[in-house]
């Protein structure tokens, strides 16, 4: 048992019904070792890990050595996976506990990659480095760009081999969340229909994610409609800065609304709404531009999930829960436009702004212009070799736009929110893959100079120029994978 560094845990996910989780310890590997730590977020924790070795690291973050005080479990959810509902879990996943820190905010600390649970199926309950990786480095940056995520505290190699379609480096990761659950979570009780549990489900969430609620009078409506705004800011987010989750599976979206589960996700560069990454992704469901309805199909399962307890009269229910998920086009559209004001740094509302927006995007697809870049043009007139910037049809729409932010009655306040709002740095995929494959090979100074380039978006640095351009040509068709 490990003790003393900080680690205070108070494990509330462990004492709900015995349907959620499974309790079981992670299955111990051959050769752990450190490969990345993550000290700041440790510190930010309280957790004191620099006091000991990179090898006791290691034992913890693989969980061949527990910590005093955790509760390992897998815990069971379902989930629509691309349209099919399937009885899900964490396959390989363990949770060891709820931290407390020093602010008394609570964090789910779990293992991914830890071996074989009830929930595995067919799987091998574990992880291989370049994705654990990816997902380290594609979290601290959505965290860094001002966006709600969990976030990885560790990536420690296993010694073992996975086998997937060539023999990998096996890995774990160490994921903090505010918690695990998911939109799946839900279903899954549902599923049972266990209506006590979904109860006990709807009172835990709020507890923990949404107190203010507690008192409401129909709480899983009042639980629906927060969840529903908090994923409805963070849709427009990703959006705001080209991201592209790839695998928006109702087992993927969480309540507390973070960006979870970082699989075949990457960022656009051209803009395009209908660029996919993902390799099985064949029919585009979750495209850059289908994300936002996609967002909305997968509330909709959730309120299904919550009907029970809507209203004893099952029409009334439904009328509840169509009400409910009608709100969710307006609540996208406000925010969606504000974000784009944000971005094109319109204060005053005019009559023009929606039609410039759609113009924008129209002369940007037509000449496949970088997005984040195009935004940042507007901020520093710079934008190295771009065929954009002598379209015609672009040169009037930037006039336009500068008659039109002269509208404003507080032009630094405008600077001010273009420059909040347009990433310089986003981590590009032929800079992730470059650094993920230098990694693999056992050289790390590749990752370690992305994870510095991500820390600060939006800040222009000269010592970074190589990190703003999109990938060549000749490298444009990325491909990313699930079940890694
Ligand atoms: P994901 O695509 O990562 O959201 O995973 C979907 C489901 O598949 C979850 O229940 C995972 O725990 C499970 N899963 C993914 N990879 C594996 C694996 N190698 N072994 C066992 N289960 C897995
Ligand atoms: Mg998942």
């Amino acid at each position: 048992m490990i003790k003393n560094l900080g680690f205070n845990f108070d494990n509330t996910y462990a004492d709900l019904p015995e349907i959620m989780a499974t309790k079981l310890s992670p299955i111990a590997v051959k050769k752990p070792k450190l490969v990345i730590l993550n000290k700041i977020l440790a510190k930010s924790l309280g957790l004191d890990l620099s006091k000991i070795s990179d090898e006791q690291n290691a034992e913890i973050f693989s969980g061949n050595k527990l910590i005093e005080g955790s509760s390992p479990l897998a815990q069971a959810y379902c989930g629509h996976q691309f349209g099919h509902f399937v009885m899900l879990g964490d396959g390989r996943a363990v949770l060891l506990g709820e931290h407390l820190d020093s602010n008394k905010q609570r964090w789910d600390i779990q293992l991914k990659g830890s071996g074989k649970t009830p929930y595995s199926r067919s799987g091998d309950g574990r992880a291989a480095l370049g994705p654990m990786l990816r997902e380290y480095i594609i979290s601290e940056a959505i965290h860094f760009l001002n966006i709600p995520t969990t976030r990885s505290l560790a990536v420690v190699e296993t010694g073992e081999e996975v086998i997937r379609e060539t023999k990998l480096k096996g890995a774990i990761l160490t994921r903090i969340a505010s918690s695990h659950l998911r939109v799946g979570t839900f279903q899954f009780v549902a599923a049972k229909q266990d209506i006590a549990t979904l109860k006990t489900l709807v009172d835990y969430a709020i507890e923990r994610h949404y107190p203010e609620l507690i008192q409401a009078q129909n709480k899983a409506a009042a639980l629906f409609r927060a969840v529903m705004k908090r994923q409805v800011k963070l849709i427009v987010n990703w959006m705001r800065v080209s991201f592209v989750h790839g695998v928006m599976n109702t087992d993927n979206m969480s309540i507390s609304g973070e960006s979870i589960d970082y699989g075949p996700c990457a960022f656009m560069d051209h803009y395009d709404t209908k660029t996919v990454f993902s390799s099985i992704d064949h029919y585009g469901r979750y495209a850059y531009g289908s994300q936002p309805i996609i967002g909305q199909w997968n509330l909709a399962r959730f309120i299904e999930s919550l009907f029970p307890l809507l209203d004893q009269n099952e029409n009334k229910a439904e009328q509840i829960a169509n009400e409910l998920i009608k709100e969710y086009e307006g609540l996208f559209a406000d925010q969606y436009h504000l974000m784009m004001k944000n971005k094109l740094g319109m204060i005053s509302d005019e009559d023009q702004d929606k039609r410039m927006m759609s113009d924008l995007f129209k002369i940007m697809h037509k000449n496949q212009a970088d997005y984040n870049n195009t935004f940042r043009y507007l901020i520093n007139g710079k934008f190295p070799n771009e065929k954009l910037l002598n379209d015609p049809d672009f040169i009037i729409w930037e006039a336009e736009w500068k008659k039109r932010i002269s509208k404003n009655q507080n032009s630094e306040k405008a600077y001010q929110l273009m420059m909040e709002h347009n990433p310089v740095f986003i981590p590009r995929n032929h800079k992730v893959e470059e650094a993920l494959l230098a990694a693999d090979n056992g050289d790390m100074s590749k990752f370690l100079s992305l994870c510095e380039v991500v820390k600060k978006p939006y800040v222009e640095n000269t010592n970074f120029e190589e990190f703003t351009k999109p990938a060549p040509a000749t490298d444009r068709i990325y491909k990313t994978y699930c079940g890694t």
